[in-house]
């Protein structure tokens, strides 16, 4: 198949274009490579190659191509969209949930604008087959767990999380006025692993622990997280590209939350070294539990995570190791 990957150079898009060209498809990676990775972080500067080294790997194989566009570009998108494109697999977006506090209109319009562009562009060219992220965050603070496809998404907490539910409400519109189309919108739960975005706890964490340096823990560390490795996210995603359906909402999470303590324990026996916590307040944004049923996955992909924390983290950490950032 010849697979458009919009945000193709970041944390997950780079593993889904390594997963799809090492099984045989051809792949057009569209990014814009923002520079979000930077103005995360104090010492963002260090990850200023992070995205063009995830893809460096591909960057020489026949069946990859990359397009540096973006994708609120509307005219550049049209006239270079590529030719004879049988799906797409959307990841592009502005994905940080504090940051989202800060410039809310680039999450509209890269999230919401971007994504309705993307479609419609895509459609236009004749691709009926779409597979779109969205997050386990449109279930905010719901209180009944674990959260389920059908459950209420009125209790969002974040301009982010609120960005993918008008996404998600956009997707169902999209496809109620072309029913011919295939579209999977899948929730992803916090995804951590190799390529971890530099944002992220799990990433913050394994680095700090590493560097001796402090790790700025927001709350006292109860929040509960169903940490989902990122090899477990891809192989839901690559399911749900061969398994298209008219249009279904799927979860891909873990199903067994643990502590942001608890990882930050883990992490400290792989790495060998104590993190050095300081305790700030408890982040705007912050949901107090994601956990995620999967039995629609389990039944409609034959879905099961297959990592377990530890492994992951391992997987982390090793990654970490072996790929040295300044
Ligand atoms: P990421 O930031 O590493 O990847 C997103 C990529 O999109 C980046 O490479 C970025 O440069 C690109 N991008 C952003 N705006 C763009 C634009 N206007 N045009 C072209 N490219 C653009 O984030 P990620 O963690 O890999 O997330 C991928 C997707 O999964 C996102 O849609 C995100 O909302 C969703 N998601 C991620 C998680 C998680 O835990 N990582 C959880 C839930 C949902």
């Amino acid at each position: 198949m010849r697979i458009v990957v919009t945000g193709g150079a970041g944390f997950i898009g780079s593993s889904v274009c390594g997963a799809l060209v090492r099984r045989g498809d051809e792949v057009v990676c569209i990014d814009n490579f923002n520079d979000y990775y930077v103005t995360s972080s104090p010492d963002g500067r260090r990850f200023a190659s992070r995205k063009m080294n995830n893809i460096a790997s591909l960057r020489d194989d026949p069946s990859f191509h990359l397009q540096t566009r973006d994708i609120t570009d509307r005219l550049a998108m049209e006239a270079t969209w590529p030719r004879a494109v049988d799906a797409v697999v959307h990841l592009a977006a502005r994905a940080g949930v504090r940051a989202s506090f800060d410039d809310v209109s680039i999450y509209e319009q890269t999230n919401v604008s971007g994504t309705s562009d993307v479609l419609e562009i895509a459609f236009a060219h004749s691709v009926r087959r779409f597979i779109i992220a969205s997050s386990s965050s449109v279930y905010g603070t719901n209180e009944k767990v674990p959260f389920s496809e059908d459950d209420p998404t009125e209790r969002t907490i974040s301009p982010y999380a609120i960005t993918k539910k008008r996404m998600e409400q956009d997707c169902r519109a999209f496809h109620d006025a072309h029913p011919e189309t295939r579209m999977t919108l899948l929730r992803f739960f916090t995804v951590y692993g190799p390529r971890g975005r530099t944002d992220m706890a799990p990433y913050r964490i394994v680095d700090r622990c590493s560097r001796g340096a402090p790790f700025e823990r927001n709350g006292d560390g109860t929040i509960l997280r169903d940490f989902t490795h990122v090899s477990d996210i891809v192989d839901g995603l690559m399911r749900a590209i061969d398994t298209p359906f008219p249009f279904e909402t799927i979860n891909l999470g873990n199903n067994q939350p643990i502590a942001l303590n608890q990882f930050i324990a883990i992490a400290e026996l792989i790495v060998g070294a104590k993190l050095r916590i300081e305790q700030k307040n408890a982040q705007q944004g912050d949901v107090p539990i994601t956990y995620a049923d999967i039995s629609k996955a389990q039944r409609l992909l034959g879905w099961q995570p297959a990592t377990t924390i530890e492994q992951g983290i391992a997987n982390l950490v090793e990654w970490y190791n072996r790929n040295p950032e300044p």
